[in-house]
């Protein structure tokens, strides 16, 4: 072995040896877009590693369809632990009808930790979008920003609740206590725009993202009085649907690794993008 390669060993073991730890989340944790991809992977982790205390709502567009197979398989293999809500992004009504029925359930105890995971793509280039671009534009908009936007301000007072319910720690912020988590990218970073443009035009999906930053940031500093936090993190290149074949992670370290993250933001964290190690990516 080189030295490099005896660290990459080191680096593999220490990430095995920790794949089944738990994680320091607890309480109501709802997740959008859970019927593959990262979002299943999400559900798959937060169910194996939370104690018997957390529940995981984890949303899907259609709960009964064979593309939410995976997700009832998940829901029987952790029986009382995971209720799976039907909700579609892109439609107003159904996030309402969505966050009463979750809301009805969890009144007292808040909701703890909203993941907005659910999101779409549309073609590269400009060439490849719908005749002016405007239909994608929307579409991309309506699921990637405007969805976790009603999400968040209709959970607002429910994670108001649950960091009300830890008054004990003062004004430390924590997923367990209360959060919001959005999914974004690195290619919505402005500033590195330059070296990541070329791959990926994207221009729907990277000004969307770059308005989730925005909305991340706006929710910090509303929120910080609170003691509700909201972090924007990077789940990796994933090999996904979205992410495609040649992307070098897999979902179960992509979410292995944010999970870890997850557990230890505090209010440092807050208003930030971070991939899925922890590293701060600028804006
Ligand atoms: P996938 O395309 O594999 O999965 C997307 C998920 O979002 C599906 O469950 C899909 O459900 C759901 N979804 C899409 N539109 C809606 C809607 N209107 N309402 C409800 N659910 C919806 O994506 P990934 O798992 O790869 O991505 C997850 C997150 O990670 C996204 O926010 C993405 O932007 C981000 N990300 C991914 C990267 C990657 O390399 N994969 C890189 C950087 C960021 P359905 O089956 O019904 O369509």
């Amino acid at each position: 072995f080189s030295q490099s390669q005896g660290r990459a060993v080191r680096q593999q073991l220490r990430f095995y040896s920790s794949a089944n730890m738990s994680v320091n989340l607890e309480g109501n944790i709802f997740v959008t877009g859970t019927n593959r991809g990262i979002g299943l992977e999400l559900v798959k982790q937060l169910a194996e590693k939370t104690g018997k205390e957390a529940h995981i709502y984890a949303c899907c567009r259609e709960p009964e369809g064979t593309s939410a197979e995976a997700l009832r398989g998940l829901a029987t293999q952790y029986p009382g632990k995971i209720t799976i809500i039907r909700l579609d992004m892109s439609d107003e009504d159904s996030i309402l009808t969505a966050v009463q029925a979750v809301s009805e359930q969890i009144q007292t105890a808040g909701l703890n930790l909203l993941i907005n995971n659910a999101a779409i793509n549309k073609p590269d280039s400009l060439a490849q979008l719908s005749a002016t671009g405007k239909k994608d534009m929307m579409e991309v908009y309506e699921t990637n920003v405007a969805g976790p936007f009603l999400l968040a301000k209709l959970f607002h007072t429910l994670l108001q609740t649950a960091a009300e319910g830890h008054t004990s720690e003062g004004d430390k912020m924590s997923c367990r206590r209360a959060a919001i988590i959005n999914i974004s990218t690195i290619i919505s970073s402005i500033e590195k725009c330059p070296e990541t443009f070329a791959q990926a035009k994207m221009y729907p999906y990277r000004t969307s993202k770059a308005a989730l930053n925005m909305l991340t940031r706006c929710q910090a500093e509303d929120f910080k009085i609170q003691n509700i936090l909201v972090t924007a993190i990077h789940p990796g290149w994933v090999r996904t649907d979205m992410g495609g074949e040649q992307a070098p992670l897999i979902t179960q370290d992509s979410v292995h690794g944010m999970l870890n993250v997850i557990s230890s933001l505090s209010n440092k964290d807050s208003g930030m993008l971070l991939d899925w190690q922890g590293e701060k990516i600028p804006w």
